[in-house]
């Protein structure tokens, strides 16, 4: 594997499985220090582990991006024991799919605090970091959701089309000191079906995954390409789908 990340240090939320894990791997086997964030620690811990044992540097912290607190105390960590932060990627996320007309009200605010208030707690803790040392790096995982408005969909796509625009706009703003990156992946096989309250929407999903879904490794690929451009690249958004995804 090519050491295209060598000594950059970088900050995960939602580390602890599918894609936020995924990305650690790729990029610790691509030389960068990761620190991780989630809330169940002993999945970070063996995530840690291995990618210890494969040579690579990790740290990790309990972090539920919901609280701005865990995020300031994720960046703390990593300028503490890495003397800095270099890109943070924005991944946590949650899918309470169903009908506006089922009034999932709890859902709704679950994916609002998550999906989007998460991400924007990322940005506030990172920022100041960036704008100090002049450069850094803000990848935000969105969705095809949102691109494709689907029934079902409708919040969890409202907020992933917030963390779009949110994106953009602070990708003409940085103005090339701050670069920053948009990725939508489609179906993936990871666990997220699995804290879906909705019985028939978890199912599926679940079914969805497992005839088309792509593996969590080709969204890690596409992060990494991102991060590894030269300073004056910048990668604004990637759409990576299930080739037959429509
Ligand atoms: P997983 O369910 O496997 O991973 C979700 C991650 O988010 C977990 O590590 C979980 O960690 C974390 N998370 C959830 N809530 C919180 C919270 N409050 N604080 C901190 N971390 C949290 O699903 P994916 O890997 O698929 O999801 C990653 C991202 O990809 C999400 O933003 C999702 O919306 C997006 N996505 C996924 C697609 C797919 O088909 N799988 C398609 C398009 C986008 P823990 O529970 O330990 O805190």
């Amino acid at each position: 594997m090519e050491r295209t990340l060598e000594g950059k240090v970088i900050a995960i939320t939602g580390a602890s499985s599918g894609i936020g894990e995924a990305t650690a791997l790729l990029l610790a086997e691509k030389g960068a220090k990761v620190v991780l964030g989630a809330r169940r620690t002993e999945r970070l811990q063996s995530l840690s582990d291995r990618i210890e044992a494969a040579g690579g540097s990790c740290i990790w912290l309990e972090a539920d991006v919901t609280q701005r607190n865990d995020l300031q105390k994720l960046v703390d960590l990593a300028c503490e024991r890495f003397g800095t932060l270099d890109v943070i990627i924005n991944n946590a996320g949650v899918g309470q799919l169903s009908r506006i007309d089922e009034l999932d009200v709890e859902g709704w605010e679950q994916m609002i605090d998550v999906n989007l208030k998460g991400v924007l707690y990322g940005i506030a803790a990172a920022m100041p970091v960036f704008l100090k040392q002049g450069s850094g790096h803000i990848v935000n995982v969105i969705s095809t959701s949102g691109i494709k408005i689907v029934p079902t969909q409708g919040v969890y796509a409202g907020t992933k089309n917030a963390v779009r625009t949110i994106t953009e706009a602070l990708r003409q703003e940085s103005a090339g000191q701050v670069r920053v990156t948009g990725i939508s992946p489609g179906f993936v096989q990871t666990e997220m079906p699995n804290a879906m309250k909705n019985v028939t929407m978890k199912n599926a999903i679940r079914d969805t995954m497992e005839s088309i879904a792509i593996s969590p490794q080709a969204i890690a690929r596409a992060i990494a390409f991102a991060i590894e451009q030269p300073a004056d690249v910048e990668i604004g958004d990637l759409v990576i789908r299930p080739s037959v995804q429509n």
